[in-house]
């Protein structure tokens, strides 16, 4: 346990955080710095084809130890830590033996994590739980998931009485700007499939997410001097109430969960004579996806007919799809998860992510690649937190999955 702290302390200290506005690949030269480090502890640790790209993917490979042929398999995390919170200076706070009460994390500024809020840490009661001090984030998301690759990777190197296929490993940059599987080589790491450790609380086994696209619709108005208006003007602004209002008022994000899809209106810019709503559109059934398209589309053709041709225009770009598509016809890649995860004594919590993954991208650019459990809770923030168990479990998972995918093809 103490190996396992040491390394994942030794990482989320670290800076990696990616930025959104830099256009470059990695976003951030920082990220460079762990991906070094990790190349040369991968290398310390007996991993053969240790490779960091020159868009800083570092890859490496662990070699089959069984004669009969077993599938490649990879194992997929990500480096860099979230825009929306500092990750300068992490700090981390362990609390061993859990007494499930709120924990201070910044006494001098009054920073405490709520367990009655973040009711899901009871849970972990009697367990070591590792905080920030209030005043980063904790890293958790993702280098919980680097951690856990990188112990299962060394325990199997050192125990080769586990017998396992050839597998891959690869850590990615720039996940949290949505650009991590943008530079990835899926055929260069030639598995046939691959798991993310990147979900939150112990026993995620994720494999449905959302379709996406981006909306953005465009209404020109027509600024006529105030005085002489009448019949004239018209005010984009105002008439972009229509297109807002005729919209479902309930699918919305702060109205809907589970599978129910929205469309979310995130951002307007406007005056009188041009107004542009930007929209994001969500839904995990395909076909709903597409009806959501088509609704928004129908919606500015009768408000054309309405207020006068050419007033509303409208441009959707998909922007990533449900991976289930792809994960249904390759189950067992399910089915040898969580039977990893039930040698553990873990219940497998099957969830709809209600956003997009990595892995789901991968997962189209011929990589199926769903996502387990790195253990974090509160991601992107403040109250981020981890237990040292649940890293420990996933490391477990890792390892089991390795052992019965070889067994699975003997
Ligand atoms: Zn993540």
């Amino acid at each position: 346990m103490q190996h396992i702290l040491d390394r994942f302390v030794r990482y989320i200290t670290v800076d990696t955080q990616s930025d959104p506005t830099n256009p470059a690949f990695p976003s951030t030269e920082k990220q460079w710095t762990l991906a070094r480090m990790l190349e040369q502890e991968l290398k310390d640790i007996g991993l053969s084809e240790v490779m960091l790209d020159e868009n800083c993917y570092l890859t490496a490979t662990l070699p089959s130890n069984v004669s009969h042929t077993v599938p490649t398999i990879g194992f997929v995390a990500h480096i860099d830590t979230s825009p929306d919170f500092s990750g300068k200076n992490v700090n981390p706070q362990i609390h061993k033996n859990y007494d499930g009460k709120n924990i201070v994390l910044n006494a001098d500024q009054n920073i405490i994590l709520d367990a009655t809020y973040f009711d899901d840490i009871q849970q972990y009661k009697g367990q070591t739980i590792i905080t920030t001090d209030g005043t980063t984030l904790l890293g958790a998301d993702d280098k919980a998931g680097v951690t856990e690759i990188v112990t299962a990777m060394e325990y199997l190197v050192n125990h080769p009485e586990i017998k396992h296929g050839k597998i891959r490993i690869c850590f990615t940059p720039d996940e949290e700007v949505g650009k991590g599987a943008h530079k990835f080589d899926v055929k260069a790491f030639g598995a046939e499939w691959a798991y993310t450790m990147d979900g939150s609380q112990i026993g995620e086994l994720e494999y449905e997410n959302f379709n996406a696209a981006r909306a953005v619709v465009t209404i020109q108005g027509k600024n006529v001097h105030p005085g002489y208006a009448k019949n004239k003007m018209v005010n984009a602004i105002l008439v972009a109430q229509h297109f807002i209002n005729g919209l479902p008022a309930n699918e919305v994000p702060e109205k809907t969960t589970g599978y129910e899809g929205f469309y979310h209106l995130h951002d307007i810019l406007g005056d009188v004579e041009k107004t542009t709503l930007e929209y994001i559109v969500r839904d995990h059934s395909l076909e709903k996806f597409k009806e959501r398209k088509e609704n928004m589309k129908s919606l500015v053709s009768s408000l054309n007919q309405k207020f006068g041709e050419d007033i509303f225009s409208i441009e959707i770009k998909d922007q990533y799809f449900n991976m289930k598509e792809k994960i249904t016809p390759v189950m067992h890649i399910i089915d040898i998860a969580a039977a990893a995860m039930e040698k553990e004594n873990i219940k497998p919590i099957y969830k709809a992510i209600r956003g997009g993954t990595d892995g789901s991208q991968l997962s189209f650019m011929g990589l199926p690649c769903p996502n387990i459990f790195a253990g974090g809770h509160n991601f992107h923030g403040k109250y981020e937190y981890v237990p040292l168990e649940s890293i420990e479990k996933a490391t477990k998972v890792i390892i089991n999955i390795a052992e019965i995918t070889a067994n699975k093809y003997k």
